[in-house]
């Protein structure tokens, strides 16, 4: 019994992805170069901009699509752009760390950056942002869908507030857990730049997206090379752009049927789990969250022992964020809901695939119950 319940942290691709690697595999050359292979690859890259471009609801008139190694880059590259534009910048505590650290880098270097505390349930209020935005504000980041709770934020409403009031503000959305999970639409977001990452939904690591609007100016990240249409330097993932090109096109597909399919497996999870043991809590119950995840907090039950012991029957959870997992700190983002260090340190994150089966459920729910108890009782 293999269960991979861990798609937030990477979402495997499918066996299908394979096959069209290895067709493309030893067929491409440099997508700069005028040859044959080397237009191929050109060909490709543009394909999987269509692909990525619908996926997100933007179109080659009105955005530039420029791909990167992922998230995390693209992330750098809208926050570390802001080193040339005055102006205070806004964000939120709960965003990934490759958002965080840029910030307080910038922070260090004297710019002024606020960090929005989130409320109890892991929401980013319109308002809290609106309460900090002047007039001058260089950028606003505020991430879609949160990693580790899958907490939605209001993004419209908050690029709304924030139109109205910082008429020159970059505003960012990092969607690298909300693409792929729930269909997006980058004009209804209201959004300038969005950043995808590849390997949410089925594509392989070490390759995303910034997407930009056409009326949007961000210096590189990566200079020395007219790539991307200068914006990010350097000879492109080729491989793993077709693979983000055909895992976009996959999941546009898929969607909203995979969106559906993924809820029923998670409430059937949560309302089973919340019915057969007492001690449990769902964090960010109640308000909009991605359809696959959940995450629990299991009182007298440390998130580390419940991962490794879990692991060892064939089902993989993760102890809050992939990136985190391992690190004595207690969740920076559970913390900012105002949760104490004990109950972050015993909260796990379940994240479904699409194509778990609702059948499943009532055997990963069964191991969860013996597992949970078994430690409880040992730790008693
Ligand atoms: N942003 C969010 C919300 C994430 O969940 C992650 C990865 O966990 C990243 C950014 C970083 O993505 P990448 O691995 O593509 O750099």
């Amino acid at each position: 019994m293999i269960f991979d319940l861990d798609a937030n942290a990477t979402y495997a691709p499918s066996e299908r992805l394979q096959g069209v690697i290895m067709e493309y595999w030893s067929r491409l050359g440099n997508p700069s170069s005028i040859h044959q292979s080397g237009q191929r690859a050109r060909a490709a890259l543009e394909e999987a901009r269509e692909a990525v471009n619908a996926l997100v609801g933007a179109t080659r008139r009105s955005h530039q699509t420029i791909f990167t190694s992922g998230a995390t880059e693209a992330n750098n590259t809208v926050v570390k752009a802001q080193l040339n534009r005055p102006g205070p910048l806004v964000s939120s505590e709960i965003e990934h760390p490759c958002v965080l650290g840029p910030l307080k880098t910038l922070k260090r270097l004297g710019r002024e950056v606020t960090f929005l505390k989130p409320n109890s349930s892991g929401q980013i209020e319109p308002l809290a942002v609106a309460e900090q935005v002047a007039p001058d504000t260089a950028l606003v980041s505020v991430m879609a869908a949160n990693n580790e709770t899958g907490v939605l934020n209001d993004i419209a409403q908050i690029a709304s507030t924030v139109r109205a009031r910082a008429p020159h503000a970059i505003i960012h959305t990092d969607a690298a857990q909300l693409c792929g999970k729930l269909p997006v639409s980058f004009e209804q977001l209201g959004v300038d730049c969005m950043t995808i990452s590849g390997h949410k939904f089925g594509a392989l690591s070490g390759v995303g997206a910034l997407i930009l609007r056409h009326s949007t100016q961000l210096e590189p990240l990566i200079e020395g090379g007219a790539q991307e249409s200068k914006l990010r330097g350097g000879t492109e993932n080729v491989l793993g752009i077709i693979s983000l090109g055909y895992a976009a096109a996959e999941a546009h597909n898929a969607l909203p049927v995979r969106a559906d399919s993924m809820q029923h497996v998670r409430d059937r999870f949560e309302s089973e789990l919340l019915g057969r043991l007492t001690g449990i809590e769902v964090n960010g119950a109640g308000v909009p969250r991605l359809p696959n995840t959940s995450n629990i907090f299991i009182s007298g039950v440390r998130s580390d022992d419940l991962v490794v012991a879990l692991d060892l029957e064939g089902i993989t959870i993760s102890g809050g964020a992939a990136c985190s997992s391992g690190k004595p700190e207690p969740s920076h983002v559970l913390t900012a809901m105002g949760h104490a260090d004990e109950r972050a340190r015993s909260t796990v994150r379940v994240s479904f695939r699409a194509d778990q089966t609702l059948e499943s459920v009532a055997q990963i729910v069964s191991t969860f119950v013996r597992v949970i108890e078994r430690i409880r009782s040992t730790n008693r």
